[in-house]
């Protein structure tokens, strides 16, 4: 993991070009080990994508003479997928029968 520089990743954050950290949109950033993060300008309200890294001396790309920020659309919407992924593998599409018939085997003496 790279330690970006403090608070900065934090919603709410605010650097001294005036863009406002929002959130992480979970979706890979890139720059290594980077997501990218939704951000605001504090000027004219743009928002934009930027690696972790970037937050503390981003400038907005719109009306700041920034680089162009990382998309922020294909996970737009797209939340909660943490229990989503962990609920979907348990339980599975087993009926009793075969639980039972799986236990059964793992019972069975190995020869
Ligand atoms: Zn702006």
């Amino acid at each position: 993991m790279v330690r970006e520089a403090k608070g900065t990743t934090k919603p709410g954050y605010v650097n001294p070009n005036g863009q406002i950290t929002i959130r992480n949109t979970d979706a890979p950033g890139t720059d290594k080990n980077q997501y990218v993060y939704q951000i605001a300008c504090s000027k004219y309200g743009c928002n934009y994508g930027a690696n972790g890294s970037d937050i503390h001396d981003r400038k907005c790309p719109q009306c700041g003479a920034g680089t162009a920020g990382l998309a922020l659309d294909a996970r737009e919407g797209k939340e909660k997928k943490g229990v989503a992924a962990f609920f979907g593998k348990w339980p599975g599409a087993e009926t009793d029968e075969e639980l039972l018939a799986a236990v059964d085997d793992l019972r069975k003496p190995r020869s």
